[in-house]
C-alpha cells in the first residue's frame, strides 16, 4: 500500500528563508482566472526551476481577503480591492512555491504594482494594463510569506516532496 508520509525531509510551513527551501506565497487573481491566464502564470514558476509545494483554486470569503490585505485597510482602494478579489464571479488559484531567493525573484518576476510601469517580460506586464486588476499576489517580504501561507494553506495542504531534477537546477 502506498504511505501517506513525504519523500522530503519535513521543512516547516513557512519555508526557510535565505535556503533553498526558502517559500512564498502567491495567487492568481480573479481576472487571470477569467482571462485564462492560469496556467501561463503557474508555467513561469515551474519553468525557472521552482518548486510548487501547494495549490488549489478557492472562491474566497470576504473574511479571508479582508484578513490577507490586512494592512492595506486604511487605503482609499482597499473595499473596492475586497469586493473584486471575493465577488464570487471567478475564483482565485492560491499556490506557494519553494526555492532559493523565491521571495525577491518572485516580486521581481511579478513586477510593480501598476502593470502600466512593470516591465515587458514580468507576468504584470506582459498581461495587463490596470492597477487594481493585475493579475497575480506574491508575497512582499519574509514576513508577509510567513503569515500567508499558514492563512492559505494547512499543513497537510503542503506537499514536502522532493523534487529529483533539483539536481540539474542547484548547483
Ligand atoms: P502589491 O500587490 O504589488 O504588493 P499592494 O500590496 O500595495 O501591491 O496592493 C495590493 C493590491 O491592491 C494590488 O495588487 C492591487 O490589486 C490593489 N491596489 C493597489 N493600489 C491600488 C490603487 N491605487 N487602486 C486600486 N487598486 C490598488
Amino acid at each position: 500500500s502506498f504511505s501517506t508520509m513525504s519523500a522530503a525531509a519535513d521543512v516547516p510551513v513557512a519555508g526557510l528563508p535565505g535556503t533553498n527551501q526558502e517559500r512564498s506565497f502567491f495567487m492568481v487573481k480573479p481576472d487571470a482566472v477569467q482571462r485564462g491566464l492560469v496556467s501561463e502564470i503557474i508555467g513561469r514558476f515551474e519553468k525557472r526551476g521552482y518548486k510548487i509545494v501547494a495549490m488549489k483554486m478557492v472562491t474566497p470569503s470576504r473574511e479571508l481577503i479582508e484578513a490577507h490585505y490586512d494592512d492595506l485597510r486604511s487605503r482609499p482602494f482597499f473595499e473596492g480591492l475586497c469586493k473584486y478579489m471575493s465577488s464570487g464571479e471567478a475564483p482565485v488559484v492560491a499556490f506557494v512555491v519553494e526555492g532559493k531567493g523565491i521571495i525577491k525573484v518572485g516580486r521581481d518576476m511579478i513586477g510593480v504594482t501598476d502593470p502600466l510601469k512593470s516591465a515587458p517580460g514580468t507576468i504584470r506586464g506582459d498581461t495587463g494594463v490596470s492597477i487594481g486588476m493585475n493579475s497575480i499576489h506574491g508575497s512582499d517580504g519574509v514576513e508577509g510569506a510567513a503569515s500567508e501561507i499558514p492563512l492559505w494553506f494547512s499543513q497537510d495542504e503542503i506537499a514536502n516532496w522532493n523534487k529529483t531534477a533539483d539536481k540539474w537546477i542547484y548547483e
